[in-house]
């Protein structure tokens, strides 16, 4: 049977206790979040649902087309306007998912007889733009500016470091200053995922780029999404005017693909308003952070120490954290669980999100249930 080798991997899967589920969130559900990516507690506010609302009434469902063709409203240009504006770049492009951001960045600036010098744990979409891209590609050890001088130095011609801000699994940021200084010393270009950083890092939630002096650098690109801080759908590229109109010439998720859906842009431009209106909320949501991580390592338990908003708590086995999950479920509280093989250093956790509308009171409850259900 052709499909039949999908039945040998699904038993594996099932028999080590790792089968993926999808389980549909009720629009009321009474559980507490500690799982979602709306750092900002924005998604639902109503001046981003009625800006999602209002673009959809005005330029309907859908995009209609590619960017190039029907697929740009005038949406899509105040965004990518607004966006470079707020975090400080030349120019901005917004595409219909960050994932399609970064394999389009990666693979223009990472051309054939080009060098890839790639963070150890990047972003599955990272990962997948290097392969995509027709450069070559070194992987170099986590967080670590000395390895990426040195594999810069081995190169002759055109050469860029490709990192995340922040790491999604475990939280811990790059050190991008030094970063940058390794590029350069060799003059590469750096480009930045920072789809953890926007709406949480940097004077008011400018980002991780921002608050490491780097925005605006004609050698710097920065990636980020739509979906986490600013509550809404898409992806978006900043950086100097003469790559983002490469990346509208040659960039092929740009091009083949359909783009942004009004809603999503209209959603994300109400999200940016309400940022520059009340910057609070990206300290707050650093606060938050700090808070859990805290209350965490006090009640005993293994947490990283958040640079964002992301707090790691150790799991012993994959099964475990499975489980400790479920039980925090059953007890009113919804958290991430990452394990192999999300997780290439084959450690599980459970991931918690510092939105920043949380409470104390809420924030007492969720590190309450979190202890009281560790294995
Ligand atoms: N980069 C990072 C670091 C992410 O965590 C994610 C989302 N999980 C993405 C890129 C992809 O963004 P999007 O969900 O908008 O496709």
């Amino acid at each position: 049977m052709a499909f039949g080798w999908i039945d040998d991997q699904a038993e594996q899967r099932r028999r080590a206790g790792l089968v993926r589920t999808l389980r549909p969130r009720p629009a009321d559900s009474p559980l507490l979040d500690l799982a979602s990516n709306d750092y900002l507690g924005l998604a639902r506010h109503p001046e981003v649902a009625e800006g999602a609302a209002e673009a959809a009434r005005t330029w309907g469902g859908g995009s209609t087309g590619s960017r190039l063709v029907t697929g740009t409203t005038e949406l899509h240009t105040e965004l990518e306007r607004e966006l470079a504006g707020f975090c400080g770049f030349e120019a901005a492009l917004v595409f219909s998912s960050g994932y399609a951001a970064n394999l389009a960045a990666v693979t223009v600036l990472g051309p054939h007889g080009s060098l890839i010098v790639s963070d150890a744990l990047n972003h599955a979409s990272l990962i997948d733009g290097c392969r995509l891209a027709r450069g070559t590609t070194q992987v170099v050890g986590h967080a670590d500016p000395d390895a990426v001088r040195k594999a810069l130095g081995t190169h002759e011609g055109p050469a860029v470091a490709v990192s995340d801000t922040v790491f999604s699994v475990d939280g811990d940021a790059a050190p991008l200053a030094a970063v940058a200084e390794a590029c350069r010393e060799h003059g590469a270009g750096l480009l930045v995922d920072d789809a953890h950083g926007l709406g949480v890092l940097g004077d008011g939630g400018r980002g991780a780029p921002y608050a490491a002096g780097l925005s605006g650098a004609d050698d710097v690109v920065v990636t980020a999404t739509l979906s986490k801080s600013l509550g809404s759908q898409g992806g978006v590229v900043l950086g100097p005017a003469r790559v983002i109109d490469h990346l509208v010439n040659a960039a092929r998720t740009f091009i083949f693909d359909t783009g942004l859906a009004p809603a999503a842009a209209g959603a994300a431009l109400a999200a940016l308003r309400l940022l520059r209106l009340e910057p609070g909320r990206a300290a707050r949501a650093r606060e938050v952070a700090a808070e859990l991580h805290a209350r965490l390592t006090a009640a005993g338990l293994e947490a990283v120490r958040p640079d964002a908003a992301v707090v790691s708590v150790r799991a012993p086995s994959p099964e475990q954290a499975v489980q400790w999950a479920a039980d925090c479920r059953t007890a009113g509280l919804t958290v991430g669980c990452f394990r192999p093989p999300s997780v290439p250093d084959g450690i599980s956790r459970l991931r918690l999100t510092a939105r920043a509308d949380l409470s104390g009171a809420e924030i007492e409850r969720a590190v309450r249930v979190i202890g009281e259900t560790r294995p």
